[in-house]
């Protein structure tokens, strides 16, 4: 594979059996062409916050992958999987059998329409952070300057995070 590009994948899921959307989900993505998995991070579990009342909580993982695929090509093969295991889109921030966010990609910028990199919410987010920095505490973000150990130590929430399951 030429052009190696490094990303951080955020996968979520709230719907249904949790644990195998993500594994599907995973499996499905690194199986297409210019998609190779580097490392994985743990299950963790949170409360949903936003969304419908009752939403159910969440499993979130994040992937490290190596990829020849351009970024807006890389959210078409995120959202292809998302698709496949039945994602449905009913209203902003509903349950979801499977999410994909492209957290970071390479030290790229990009702010347009549809894709923004790196994704405006990671800083705040513990269900990210948590995960991003069991396995890149010396990522740099390459907007805020700051590197994930930084990040998680001013953001709420991500001590506290549950790790459900270390391999899957
Ligand atoms: P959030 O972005 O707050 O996590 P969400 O994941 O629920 O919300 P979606 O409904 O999955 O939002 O996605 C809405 C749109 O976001 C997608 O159609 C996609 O074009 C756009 N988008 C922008 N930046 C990104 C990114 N970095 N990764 C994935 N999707 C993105
Ligand atoms: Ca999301
Ligand atoms: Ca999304």
């Amino acid at each position: 594979m030429s052009d190696l590009n490094t990303a951080y994948l955020g996968f979520g899921s709230n719907l249904g059996n949790r644990l195998a959307f993500l594994r599907g989900g995973r499996d499905t993505l690194v199986n297409k062409a210019g998609v190779e998995l580097v490392q994985a991070s743990g299950v963790y579990e949170t409360e949903a916050i936003g969304g419908p009342p009752d939403n159910p909580s969440f499993l979130n993982t994040v992937l490290k992958i190596q990829t020849s695929l351009d970024p807006h090509q890389l959210l078409k093969s995120c959202q292809m999987v998302e698709d496949e295991f039945g994602r449905s889109r009913p209203v902003r921030w509903a349950p979801r059998t499977l999410d994909i966010d492209i957290l970071i990609y390479n030290d790229q910028v990009i702010c347009e329409e549809p894709l923004t990199i790196p994704h405006p919410r990671l800083q705040e987010r513990a269900f990210v952070l948590a995960p991003l920095l069991e396995i890149a505490p010396n990522l740099k973000h390459p907007l805020l300057d700051q590197t994930i150990t930084e990040l998680a130590a001013a953001c709420a929430g991500v001590k506290e995070l549950v790790l459900l399951r270390t391999t899957w």
